[in-house]
C-alpha cells in the first residue's frame, strides 16, 4: 500500500489481474458444476460428486433457475378444461351473469382468433413480429367476420345482461357486431376509425378499409384530410410505449366508470399483461372485498388468476356457445349485409381513391345497400402478402406522414 491509502499504478494494475484471473476461475467452476449437475446422477463419478458437494451455492443457483424455466413453461402452456368441467363452470358462470347488477366484459386477442385475426401486440402480434423482421402471413382481415363471441356479446348488451365491452383489439369487430358504440371501449384503438384532432369535437371518419397502411409507432397520420377543415387525419391505434390520449373510440371515461360500478368483471381471451397495467380497470383503490368479482375465459395462464372468482379453461367460442345456452338465448347469426360499419362509413371524396391499397371491407355481391355508402367503384387490388403484408408494412414506415 502507497503512502495515503491510494495504490501506485503498480499495484492497481496487479489487483485489477488478480481480480480477473478470479473471475475466470468461478466461471470455469460454474460451467463445469453446470455440466455436471446436468448429467443423471447415476452418471456421475465419485470426483464429480465431490465437486457438486463442494458448490452448494452454484448448485441452489441451478436449481433456482430450472424452477423458474419450468414456472414460465407451464404460464405459455395451452390448459383445457374437461367438457364435463367446462360445462359445470359455464352453469356456474351463467348464473353469474343472470345476477349481476353491473357486468363488464374485457376482451382480448383470443375472442378473434377464430375469426383468423392474429393479435396485434401480444408476444405473437402483429409488432411484435414485423420488429422481429419476421413476414406475417395472415388471412385477408377484410374477409374477417364478427365471431360467435362477438355475437354472444352483442346479444347480452341488447338483453341488458352486460353493460359494457372494454376491449384491447383494434379489428372493429365489435362494432361490426352490432354492439352500439356507447357500450364499446377500444382502449387500443380501431383500425377502421381515423380522426380530425384539430376539429372540436374531435370529427371521426369511419371506413370501410383498415387506416393503417401509412402509419407505425408516434407516426400516426393516415394521408388523407378532414373534409371540414383541411387538417391532416391520424389513426386510433395506441401502439406499445404510447399512451392513448383520443377521446374515441379509446372512451376511457365509460370504460372506468363501468368499471367503478361493476359488481362482476367478465375476461374473454385476454392475456390481461398489458389490462393488468390499467389499475383503473381493477378498481384496486378499493379494499379487497368491495372489488368487482372476476371470471376469466382463457386458455392460458393470467396474472389475475389467483384473483379469479373462477377460471375458465376453454376457447372463447366453447364458452360462450354453452353460456347462450344455459342462459336460453339465441346466438344471432353474423350478416354482413346489415354490418353496421357500411351505415357508419364515410365515403372516400373524389380524388381520395388512390389514399389506400388494402382491400375495403365489401357487402356481398349485389347487396341492397344504401346509396350513400355502397362502393362507388370496384374495389382495389389487394397488395400482396395479404393485410400489412411485410414489404407493405415496411414500406409504411419509411414514409414520413408529417
Ligand atoms: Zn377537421
Amino acid at each position: 500500500m502507497a503512502a495515503g491509502g491510494s495504490l501506485s499504478r503498480l499495484e492497481r494494475k496487479a489487483a485489477a489481474r488478480a481480480e480477473l484471473l478470479q473471475q475466470e476461475e468461478q466461471r470455469d467452476r460454474r460451467r463445469q458444476v453446470s455440466r455436471i449437475w446436468r448429467k443423471p446422477p447415476a452418471e456421475r463419478s465419485p470426483e464429480e460428486c465431490q465437486v457438486l458437494s463442494e458448490s452448494d451455492d452454484v448448485v441452489r443457483e441451478l436449481e433456482r433457475r430450472r424452477k423458474r424455466r419450468e414456472r414460465l413453461r407451464r404460464r405459455q402452456e395451452e390448459v383445457c378444461d374437461e367438457p364435463e368441467e367446462l360445462k359445470r363452470k359455464a352453469i356456474e358462470l351463467a348464473a353469474v351473469v343472470r345476477s349481476a347488477k353491473h357486468l363488464v366484459i374485457y376482451t382480448g386477442a383470443g375472442i378473434s382468433t377464430a375469426a383468423s385475426i392474429p393479435d396485434y401486440r401480444g408476444p405473437n402480434g402483429i409488432w411484435t413480429l414485423l420488429q422481429k423482421g419476421r413476414s406475417i402471413r395472415t388471412a385477408d382481415l377484410s374477409e374477417a367476420e364478427p365471431t360467435l363471441t362477438h355475437m354472444s356479446i352483442a346479444c347480452l348488451h341488447k338483453h341488458n345482461l352486460v353493460q359494457h365491452v372494454v376491449s384491447q383489439n383494434c379489428d372493429g369487430l365489435h362494432l361490426r357486431s352490432g354492439l352500439p358504440r356507447t357500450a364499446i371501449s377500444e382502449l387500443h384503438g380501431n383500425m377502421y376509425i381515423e380522426v380530425c384532432t384539430s376539429c372540436t369535437p374531435n370529427r371521426e371518419y369511419v371506413r370501410v378499409f383498415d387506416v393503417t397502411e401509412r402509419t407505425a409507432l408516434h407516426r400516426h397520420h393516415t394521408g388523407r384530410m378532414c373534409h371540414k377543415c383541411g387538417a391532416q387525419l391520424r389513426d386510433t391505434i395506441v401502439h406499445f410505449g404510447e399512451k392513448g390520449t383520443l377521446r374515441q373510440p379509446l372512451n376511457w371515461e365509460a370504460a372506468t366508470e363501468a368499471a367503478s360500478k361493476a359488481d362482476v368483471i367478465l375476461c374473454l381471451g385476454s392475456s390481461l399483461k398489458v389490462l393488468k397495467k390499467y389499475p383503473r380497470l381493477w378498481c384496486m383503490s378499493k379494499p379487497p372485498t368491495r372489488r368487482p368479482k372476476l371470471y376469466i375465459v382463457n386458455l392460458q395462464w393470467t396474472p389475475k388468476d389467483d384473483l379469479a372468482a373462477l377460471k375458465l379453461h376453454g376457447r372463447c367460442d366453447d364458452v360462450m356457445r354453452l353460456l347462450m345456452e344455459e342462459l336460453g338465448l339465441e346466438i344471432p347469426s353474423y350478416d354482413r349485409v346489415r354490418d353496421p360499419i357500411f351505415m357508419l362509413a364515410e365515403p372516400l371524396r373524389p380524388g381520395e381513391e388512390g389514399t389506400h391499397s388494402r382491400k375495403p371491407v365489401a357487402p356481398p355481391r349485389g347487396a341492397d345497400l344504401p346509396a350513400a355508402v355502397a362502393p362507388r367503384e370496384e374495389p382495389p387490388p389487394a397488395r400482396p402478402g395479404g393485410w400489412l403484408g411485410r414489404g407493405c408494412a415496411k414500406g409504411a414506415r419509411r414514409r414520413k406522414s408529417n
